[in-house]
């Protein structure tokens, strides 16, 4: 067989020099064949799952210049510098620069020296089209592909005109890439982008690394000082729903000694890009933020996700939560739910368009389902996406401590003649006050200590009431009306229970402290040794101080998977270091000195 030109390297031997892995995953080697084949593509496949390199390793193995379409102007930056740390010719274009950085860029296209140019939509449209046929275009990737379709939760319109560019660049293969798999969604890229069925290439949407798990919404700050007390110095994101929400977190999270920001849409561009950068380079651990943070956040070790609200749709809260683990290893995701944000929720919808709303509001009752599940959650997640699981994950909160459920009638009864006696005005707060017999003033003003009802659960707790009330509702024997001041009121089917024709069967009770115990992250521990934790903490240090001196984020110099992976390995010399997950030739020749003198001199301290 005829050797290649020297110039064009074959794709393993890219993944190897340049990107420093030893292997394709599986579905990452299928794609690449069929892009350099000069196919087009539709790759789904989940946060973290190595998307990037889908285009990244073509693109140097062809002639030409390979296009990468992002909507995510805050990404761009780190994902060329990133590039440029492994020694790849990349820039990008978007509207964030300078009239004269723009023009170096130019240059550097007419020149043809560059592989890849991160552009965004906008801008890519608003120069003349002639000038991208002259750009020697060989290969376009259009990343966040779901931007595309007006069935995502992040529908762009200026995304619509992506079509044009087949015509624009006739013979040229696309590669579109999404983490979303919506069936509506992955429909409408095709067509819009006129791609064929046969070129999807679709991976698992599980992310077994993600522990998932659900907590009732009281008491959040007290839970989540509990959460982060064992979790010191970890990286994290709290998602908030309100501006608000994100700065009274992270003023109570400072308080309390973490160091943690606030981030949302409010804020200057100035102070926004200054949180992020701190995250990025480990300054701070925790960001407290709104969702409009971590579209731009290519951290791989957020450890933990938070969503101190419930989030509109499973699809944005995959992703978000999909922003924990990226590499790979056991990370954690807690979800608080209450009805407070149901309601919330609710009233966005009544602001969205007319034709949007009937759409918007399945997603939501998705969201709920997941939240509410006593079965396993993954398998919410992923029937969501598609796919069927054949069993269950047992690393969510349910696997690990599944429901037991007793004949709950009497439970039932009691509660639903409260909401009768009350004549639909009270809420759950109330009509358990009720139950319990408590004289506060949300009870007595209304006058219903003298109803019959009043003090006949005293056998359970305010909260426990709280809880089965909660599972009554979602049994569909009440409704909440979100309208009327989240009153509890009777369906059709609470007639037949108050009648004892028929019997309610409840999930048993557990108190916070059990649940927790339960949460308890059973970490599924990674394949690979992590060497010794002091050392890694020695080696973080070298990478802080070099990101610092590059002004890049810490993850652009090394990931944590690599920085465990030379704790193992303790390489002695540059063939050894080489030989370390993710280290290249450019990060051999650029930090392959000053991290083995770091391991040399730890080992000397040993000794
Ligand atoms: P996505 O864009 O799908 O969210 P990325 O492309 O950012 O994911 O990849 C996630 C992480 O996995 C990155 O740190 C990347 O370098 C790493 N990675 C990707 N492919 C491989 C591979 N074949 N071997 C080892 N690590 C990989
Ligand atoms: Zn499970």
């Amino acid at each position: 067989m005829p050797a290649p030109p020297p110039s064009l390297p074959l794709p393993l031997e890219v993944l190897n020099t340049v990107f420093g892995y030893q292997s394709f995953h599986p579905l990452q080697g299928k794609v690449i064949e069929h892009v350099l084949a000069g196919r087009d593509a539709l790759v789904l496949m989940p946060t973290g799952g190595g998307k990037s390199l889908c285009f990244q390793v073509p693109a140097l193995c062809r002639e030409g210049l390979t296009l990468v379409i992002s909507p995510l102007v805050a990404l761009m930056k780190d994902q060329v510098e990133a590039l440029k740390a492994n020694g790849v010719a990349a820039a990008f274009l978007n509207s964030t620069q300078t009239a004269a950085e723009a023009e170096s860029v130019n240059a550097e296209i007419a020149a043809g020296t560059l592989k890849l140019l991160y552009v965004s939509p906008e801008r890519l449209f608003s120069g003349s089209a002639v000038r991208l046929q002259d750009w020697k275009v060989s290969l376009v990737a259009v990343d966040e592909a779901h931007c595309i379709s007006f069935w995502g939760h992040d529908f762009r319109p200026e995304y619509t005109k992506l079509g044009q560019l087949r015509a624009l660049l006739p013979g040229v293969p696309l590669i579109a890439l999404t983490a979303t798999a919506d069936p509506a969604i992955r429909r409408d890229i095709l067509a819009q982008l006129t791609i064929d069925e046969e070129a999807v290439f679709q991976e698992s949407f599980d992310r077994p690394n993600l522990h998932l798990a659900v907590l009732p919404g009281q008491k959040r700050l007290e839970r989540i000082a509990d959460f982060l007390a064992k979790r010191p110095g970890q990286a994290g994101i709290v998602y908030c729903l309100s501006r608000a929400g994100t700065e009274d977190l992270a003023a109570s999270l400072s308080k309390k000694g973490h160091k943690a920001r606030a981030y949302h849409a409010g804020m200057n561009t100035q102070d926004r890009s200054a949180v992020q950068e701190a995250f990025l380079k480990d300054d701070i651990d925790i960001v407290c933020a709104t969702v409009a943070f971590g579209m731009g956040i290519d951290k791989s070790n957020v450890r933990w996700v938070i969503h101190y609200n419930l989030p509109k749709n499973l699809e944005g809260f995959y992703q978000e939560i999909g922003r924990a683990g990226r590499d790979g290893l056991p990370s954690d995701t807690l979800l608080f739910y209450s009805y407070a944000d149901v309601a919330n929720q609710l009233k966005f919808l009544e602001e969205a368009n007319a034709d949007r709303r009937e759409l918007l509001a399945a997603k939501l009752e998705r969201m709920k389902q997941y939240a509410e599940a006593q079965i396993c959650r993954r398998r919410i997640l992923l029937s969501y996406f598609g796919e069927t699981p054949e069993a269950d994950c047992g690393h969510c909160d349910v696997c690990e401590n599944p429901p037991e459920t007793f004949d709950g009638t009497v439970t039932a009864q009691k509660l639903l003649s409260a909401v009768y006696r009350t004549g639909g005005r009270a809420t759950l707060r109330q009509c358990a006050l009720i139950l319990r017999g408590s004289h506060a003033l949300e009870v007595t003003e209304p006058g219903w200590h003298d109803l019959k009802t009043f003090g006949a659960g005293k056998e359970l707790r305010f909260e426990e009431w709280m809880e089965y009330g909660s599972q009554v509702v979602n049994a569909g024997y009440l409704s909440v009306a979100y309208d009327k001041g989240m009153s509890l009121q009777l369906t059709s089917l609470a007639g037949p229970v108050l009648k004892g024709e028929k019997t309610v069967a409840l999930t048993k009770f557990r108190s916070f402290e059990e649940k927790k115990a339960a949460t308890a992250v059973k970490a599924k521990t990674a394949a690979t040794s992590d060497g010794d934790p002091d050392l890694f903490e020695v080696l973080k240090v070298v990478r802080k101080k070099l990101a610092d001196e590059h002004e890049v984020p810490a993850y652009v110099i090394f990931s944590d998977k690599t920085l465990k992976d030379m704790a193992a390995k303790l390489p002695r010399t540059p063939a050894e270091f080489r030989q370390v997950h993710g280290v290249g030739e450019a990060k051999l020749e650029h930090y392959g000195s000053i991290f083995l003198k770091a391991i040399g001199e730890w080992e000397a301290g040993r000794a």
